[in-house]
């Protein structure tokens, strides 16, 4: 499962009408709850990918605990650079190509339109694992004193 190293409660709610951007399967909405947020995310259960509607993720990006992860499956740089459609807006826009700011192996796309955001299979862990290693940094900064 997509969050299973996430302490949180996720719970399927329904089968939805977004298709998968990838692999065109159904998605399926998962509600994340945690004590100061509930966040909603699009699960494909056939590539792992995932939706979060503008804001979602940068809800999960602050409330996920650094873990420790030690290798991740992410897409070929020719999967990750394939075009995508946002499964949200009904004219489905061709939806844009970014480096995450904190991980440049990380490829987002994200719509220009409804600004919501798709991870394929392994990014959010990939960015949580970034987010490890400079907490940690910071704290190896601390101790001895640069
Ligand atoms: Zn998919
Ligand atoms: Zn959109």
């Amino acid at each position: 499962m997509f969050f299973y190293y996430i302490l949180l409660i996720s719970e399927q709610l329904r089968a939805n009408e977004m298709k998968c951007p990838r692999c065109n399967e159904d998605l399926t909405v998962d509600l994340i709850k945690e004590k100061r947020y509930s966040i909603t995310v699009n699960n494909c259960s056939k590539c792992g990918g995932a939706w979060f509607a503008s804001g979602e993720l940068a809800k999960i990006e602050k409330i996920v605990e650094p873990t420790f992860v030690e290798f991740y499956d992410l897409p070929s740089e020719e999967e990750q650079l394939k075009a995508l459609f946002c499964p949200s807006c009904a004219n489905s826009p061709l939806m844009q190509k970014e480096d995450h700011p904190r991980d440049e192996r990380v490829v987002i796309d994200f719509c220009p339109v409804c600004k919501g955001v798709w991870l394929d299979k392994g990014e959010l862990e990939a960015i949580q694992k970034e987010n490890w290693v400079k907490s940690l940094g910071r704290i190896f900064k601390g101790l001895i004193g640069v």
